[in-house]
């Protein structure tokens, strides 16, 4: 048997790619290879140096350098790679098996069972049918531990309430140099600091590092700032393990089952745990399951219509907006960003302006190290963009800068204001935020969810709501001055 890593050109550029995360995925696999090989297995590596632009080319050469007869794959996680790889076997001539992905809990299409041809698939439905299937946080009679399914009320603090201390994570002492000239070499269209960033892990034994110094120092305080954003606190209490998890280093199984030993054990509370759980039993297979009931059409739906370019600062971070400097330059500094950066910031931003699906997609997709896209599509497209039309997401994630100003410090150090709608100084968030509803009204007036603030909307002097428009309009019109 011999073990194939491939490093070819089509994987590096159908998107731009941070490189850090291009970084890791090459040291991670040469890593794998250098443990097999030294536990007596013969692997061959193909180096992104050699130029090989594809799967078929690269795997051409090794057939024929080691007479293979025959080739075992994995069911690969994109959609992207299932097309080319059932071409394989006529390109290659020899038989393939591919079998399973045995990296989640789900198979590929049980969710798409689950949820059928319903308009909404709620992940709520889909995470208690997975608690109950699969016994985690169970009384011994199958009730959910504590009374109660989900424990959101008692998470999620404001930023003014936030600890003001954080485990730092472990730092892993792995040599990028070689990966970094190899990627230099290659000519590889890349971006973002090529300085990685120490805290992630490339092998198993440092993934299961991370995840147990998780588990003792950060997952006590888990829920309580999950959704808060300070500018000196990139991480937070955030688990950092999405990239060991989406390149199968950790199985979400085991990470389940230490956070809930952790509850058991009174390491740390139920809210913080299920909390955090639910991200994985439930966020992260449902996600899946979006992904591949609803591919390949998924990601051409644009709901809104929405056609904008990116702003330039989303590759830069040079904005006076401070939220959006600071996830961007995060990004940027360590191809990492935390859920609510993602969601209530370039995300929130992107969708109040406009941005063209496509054009933000790929962005999330080429900038986080754990960014593939079975689970970055269905968030950005769906939960962030609301492109799906709420298949996701029961109302778009959007909010105005008095959000943003609960559940963070960034208002601070801005140079706009968030308590101000119009004149020099408002922040962009809010007239953008009532322009939004306004221009999408047809669309969105309906939802039961957004009723509230649709009543407030209509309760506004009309020159009010006028000013707020024209404020918008401006702002829209310079957007990339911001
Ligand atoms: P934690 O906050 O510690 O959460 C624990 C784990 O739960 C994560 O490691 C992840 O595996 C899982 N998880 C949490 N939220 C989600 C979610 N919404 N969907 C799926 N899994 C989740 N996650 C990716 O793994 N890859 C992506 O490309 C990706 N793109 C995203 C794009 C947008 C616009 C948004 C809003 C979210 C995206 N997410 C993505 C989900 C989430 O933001 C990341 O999983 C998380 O920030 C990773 O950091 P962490 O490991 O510290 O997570
Ligand atoms: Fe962001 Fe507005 Fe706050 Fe500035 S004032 S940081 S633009 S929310």
């Amino acid at each position: 048997m011999v073990y194939a890593l491939l490093e070819v050109q089509s994987e590096q550029t159908y998107v731009r790619h941070h490189v850090q995360k291009v970084a890791l995925f090459f040291a991670a696999m040469r890593a794998f290879a250098a443990e097999r090989a030294a536990e007596g297995h013969r692997v061959e590596v193909v180096r992104i140096t050699e130029a090989v632009p594809d799967f078929a080319t690269g795997l051409r050469r090794l057939i024929d350098a080691t007479g293979a007869t025959r080739l075992e794959l994995q069911q690969p996680d994109e959609w992207r790679l299932d097309q080319q790889f059932a071409q394989l076997e006529a390109q290659l001539g020899l038989p393939i098996e591919v079998v399973p992905s045995e990296h989640f809990l789900t198979t590929r299409d049980e969710a798409g069972q689950l949820f059928g041809s319903a308009k909404h698939w709620l992940m709520e439905r889909f995470y208690r049918q997975m608690r109950t299937r699969h016994r985690v946080l169970l009384t011994t009679d199958g009730k959910p531990e504590g009374g109660a399914w989900n424990y959101d009320a008692e998470n999620r603090s404001p930023a003014a309430k936030a600890p003001r201390s954080y485990p730092p994570p472990p730092d892993f002492p792995n040599d990028y140099s070689e990966v970094l000239a190899d990627i230099q070499a290659a000519g590889l269209d890349v971006f973002g600091s090529p300085e990685v960033a120490p805290h992630y892990p490339i092998t198993r034994a440092q993934a299961l590092q991370l995840l147990e110094h998780f588990i003792q120092h950060a997952l006590p305080h888990f829920g309580q700032t999950q959704d808060v954003m300070l500018t000196d606190q990139p991480l937070l209490h955030h688990s950092l393990l999405s990239f060991a998890l989406n390149v199968k280093l950790l199985h979400p199984r085991e990470v389940i089952a230490a956070a809930e030993e952790a509850y058991r054990q009174d390491r740390a509370p139920l809210a913080a745990v299920e909390g955090f759980i639910r991200q994985i039993l439930g966020w992260r297979e449902y996600m899946r399951g979006v992904y591949w009931a609803k591919m390949p059409d998924y990601a051409h739906t644009n709901f809104f219509g929405a056609d904008r370019p990116l702003p330039h600062y989303y590759w830069t971070g040079e904005t006076r907006m401070a939220c959006v400097r600071a996830a961007v330059t995060d990004s940027l500094d360590r191809a990492y960003a935390h859920h609510i950066q993602r969601l209530m910031v370039t995300g929130n931003w992107a969708t109040l302006i406009g941005v063209a699906p496509a054009e933000i997609n790929a962005w999330y997709l080429g900038i986080y190290a754990d960014a593939l896209e079975w689970v970055q599509l269905p968030n950005t497209h769906g939960m962030s963009q609301w492109a799906d039309g709420g298949l996701v997401a029961t109302k778009p994630y959007v909010s105005g800068g008095t959000y943003l100003k609960r559940m963070s410090d960034y208002c601070r150090g801005c140079a706009y204001d968030p308590e101000v709608r119009t004149g020099p100084s408002a922040c962009p968030f809010n007239s953008l935020y009532w322009h939004f509803l306004h221009r999408h009204e047809a669309k969105l007036a309906r939802n039961p969810r957004m009723a509230q603030m649709y009543a407030t909307w209509r309760k506004m002097a009309p020159d009010t709501q006028a000013a707020l428009l024209a404020q918008a309009e401006h702002y829209l019109a310079t957007v990339n001055e911001l």
